[in-house]
């Protein structure tokens, strides 16, 4: 029995990627901010309608970056939530900062924005919320929180690449957006990610920071990392970008389809986006709540080759690496903890048909 993955990743046909990469054969320029990298950041400023770019060889470093570029002093506070990828926990605390766990709201999944002032501290220093599934946060409470306490706003906007709310690009709120562009995302370059910004000061530093901080044969005046996106990389970011629009749609197709089936049923809750926000369909997130129970479910699949996940489970306040951290308390942040014992993604991408997504409703309603 064929064996259906929770993602798959979208490629261009092979003949229009061997034709982005010919010049590269002819030039053997292959990495160091080419003509593919710098054409990449260029399309991504216009499409995403933002004064900065930055690209790196992938999400996790570029938040790393961020962290870095602003200097925060050690041991100063980030408020974030704990249903997210392990990435944007660990970014912050390997760049010498305190992780503050907020809960999240039942609704979005994202940062619940009314408990994030109880949690500011003399050390808070910025704020990062997460656009979950492609949902956006309170972009707009979050601003005012901000304002009055004068923190920073780095947004992991890793699942929200290409959504927009009230017609505005994800990559505009706060101060600064990252979007992931692994294998895994609606738009990848493989392994990538991106800085998205429009502070003109950080574009010098955030640079350095991903060529060892150097400005010419002779002068390295950074003490920078590497963690360039290579020119392979971006000649597939330049062709998956054409195509983008349609994936996009595929992928609606198929999260109608699922909405079809499950939408009603006494026990399961879908995603249920706001008018002001158009999506991107990163994932089909499913809540059991009464219905069965998460894990036969996800059990069930699996005996059927059908691979769900259970994304986001475990809480990042609750694995092994930050239990010696004494705020990591999955029972302070109740909703994220109730929604991750809950929740299955479904597989979702564009070229998943209808009769599967059928096939894997039977299952689950079964
Ligand atoms: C994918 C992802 C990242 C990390 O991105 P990489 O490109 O895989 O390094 C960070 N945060 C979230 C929420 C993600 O889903």
């Amino acid at each position: 029995m064929k064996t259906i993955n929770v993602t798959r990743s979208s490629m261009p046909d092979l003949d229009e990627y061997i034709d982005e990469i010919k010049d590269l054969f002819d030039s053997h320029w292959l990495t160091n901010m080419g003509e593919k990298h710098q054409k990449l950041e260029k399309e991504l400023e216009s499409m995403l309608n933002v004064k900065h770019v930055t690209l790196y060889t992938n999400g996790h470093l570029a938040l790393e970056g961020i962290w870095e570029a602003y200097n925060f002093p050690k041991g100063s506070e980030v408020i974030t939530t704990p249903f997210t990828f392990v990435s944007t926990t660990h970014a912050i605390s390997r760049s010498g900062l305190i992780p503050v766990f907020c809960d999240i709201d039942p609704n979005s999944y994202c940062i619940d924005p009314n408990k994030i002032e109880q949690l500011i501290t003399p050390k808070t220093v910025a704020i990062c919320p997460v656009h979950v599934y492609g949902y956006l946060c309170d972009v707009d409470k979050i601003a005012l929180i901000a304002k009055k306490y004068n923190l920073k706003v780095i947004y992991d906007a890793a699942h929200a690449f290409g959504v927009k709310y009230n017609g505005k690009s994800s990559a505009s709120f706060g101060d600064v957006s990252m979007f992931s562009f692994h294998a895994t995302k609606v738009f990848n370059t493989i392994e990538g990610g991106a800085l998205c910004y429009n502070d003109d000061s950080l574009v010098g530093v955030l640079n350095d920071l991903k060529n060892f901080g150097i400005h010419g044969p002779e002068d390295v005046n950074y003490i920078g990392g590497n963690a360039k996106m290579n020119e392979f990389q971006a000649s597939m970011g330049l062709c998956n970008l054409r195509h983008l629009d349609r994936e996009i749609l595929k992928r609606k197709r198929v999260v109608e389809e699922y909405k079809k089936r499950l939408g009603g049923v006494k026990g399961i809750k879908l995603l249920d986006y706001s008018d002001s926000i158009q999506p991107n369909y990163a994932y089909f997130p499913v809540i059991f709540d009464g219905f069965k129970d998460r894990d036969s479910i996800f059990s069930e699949l699996k005996k059927n080759n059908i691979i769900a996940r259970k994304y986001f489970y475990p809480l990042t306040n609750s694995v092994k690496c930050y239990k010696k951290f004494e705020n990591a308390n999955p029972e302070k942040t109740p909703v994220a903890k109730y929604v991750s014992e809950r929740v299955l993604t479904l597989p979702l991408y564009a070229d998943l048909t209808i009769d599967e997504v059928n096939m894997i409703c039977d299952i689950i309603l079964k």
